[in-house]
């Protein structure tokens, strides 16, 4: 834990080396990125880049896209050319898919020494390979697919079996004097996943890309995601992040940006304070706030805005926030940097909020 301080009270940022994913850098002092991968058949290429650009616009930073096939080797080049963001091709078992995705410019590889380990004598040809492209690799341990030997050794997919096979990977790239790669070792149960990565953070400098796998549908996977990653960043463990969801991959960028502006390692955005609403409210918080949400879902600069149902603590929330509006009698009262700078009708309320917070937003400078 040598690295620079976390934001508040958060552990020091663990000191990982720093890689390169494309224009995306990925460890040392980089902010933590958020990864998603696309859900269409790579080979439906405008699908694909379809989803990519939706992924782009909602703030992904990274895409993965699987290739499973030859035909999905064969058109990484065209995606890899079109995207706006970084590619990773995920390469399970085919060792010359790994070659045909550095060709293709693909910003990185992921290989699963689970499925791939068989071919561990093209280890040097591939560190090769990827150096001359400056092209890194993601180490993607995971304990679905887990070697068989280490399944017998450990009894089952323990965080030790998942460090184990981590360390010997990352060791044979290391002996080819090749070190352009990031480790992921996931799990689909958080308290294993966190005790894996706390593991292999002690074990060396690289930069862990962290992630439960199939962690479930959106209420659940999002929970355990949030759940597993907190306690990770809070220690100063993670370099990049995904949230695996089933659910559409747009929903994995808004859980993964919330986990990270939640622990004030990127910076917030759009913020809406709004309370729970209780026996006192005197207009429908919750309308009020899906409403302000939906009106001010493309802002992209730093923005807190105050959703309060009566004048118990909305006054005092409403200020503390850039702007706000606390509730009652049929009437908004509406903040702006701590001032009452009006008051307007219930049903004049959202398109008040709206129109004042794109005026502030439009004087500030975009993230
Ligand atoms: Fe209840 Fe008012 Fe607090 Fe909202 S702000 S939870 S309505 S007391």
């Amino acid at each position: 834990n040598l690295g620079t301080p976390g934001p508040r009270t958060l552990a020091p940022r663990r000191r990982s080396r720093q890689i390169r994913v494309g224009k995306v850098l990925v460890g040392g002092d980089a902010p933590v990125s958020v990864q998603s991968m696309t859900t269409t058949p790579t080979t439906s290429i405008d699908a694909t880049l379809q989803q990519i650009a939706e992924l782009t616009a909602s703030g992904c930073e990274i895409v993965r896209v699987a290739v499973p096939t030859q035909d999905d080797a064969d058109v990484l080049h065209v995606i890899a050319r079109k995207s706006q963001i970084p590619v990773i091709a995920d390469i399970h078992f085919q060792p010359r898919y790994v070659f045909q995705a550095i060709d293709a410019g693909c910003a990185a590889v992921r290989v699963n020494p689970g499925n791939i380990r068989r071919f561990d004598d093209q280890v040097g040809a591939i560190a090769k390979a990827a150096q001359a492209a400056g092209v890194s690799l993601r180490i993607g341990v995971n304990a679905g697919s887990l070697e068989p030997s280490l399944l017998q050794k450990h009894g089952r997919a323990t965080p030790e079996a998942l460090v184990e096979s981590a360390v010997w990977e990352a060791s044979l790239f290391e002996e080819h004097d090749f070190h352009d790669f990031k480790i992921s070792v996931k799990h689909n149960d958080p308290v294993t996943m966190v005790q894996a990565y706390r593991l292999l953070a002690e074990r060396g400098d690289w930069p862990l890309h962290l992630g439960v796998t199939e962690a479930g549908p959106a209420f659940q996977g999002t929970i355990k995601s949030a759940t597993a990653f907190g306690i990770l960043l809070a220690e100063g463990i993670g370099d990049t992040i995904r949230v695996s969801l089933s659910a559409p991959p747009v929903e994995e960028i808004k859980v993964g940006m919330q986990i990270l502006q939640s622990l004030g390692l990127r910076e917030r955005r759009l913020e809406i304070v709004s309370c729970p609403s209780c026996g006192r409210a005197q207009v429908d918080v919750y309308a009020l706030a899906d409403a302000v949400t939906e009106g001010l879902k493309d802002v992209t600069v730093p923005l807190r805005v105050a959703v309060m149902g009566c004048v118990v603590n909305g006054p005092g929330e409403a200020r503390e926030a850039d702007l706000g509006v606390a509730s009652g009698n049929g009437k908004g009262q509406i903040f702006v940097q701590g001032e009452v700078i009006k008051s307007v009708p219930e049903e004049e309320i959202v398109a008040t909020l709206i129109e004042e917070a794109r005026r502030i937003a439009d004087e500030r400078p975009d993230l």
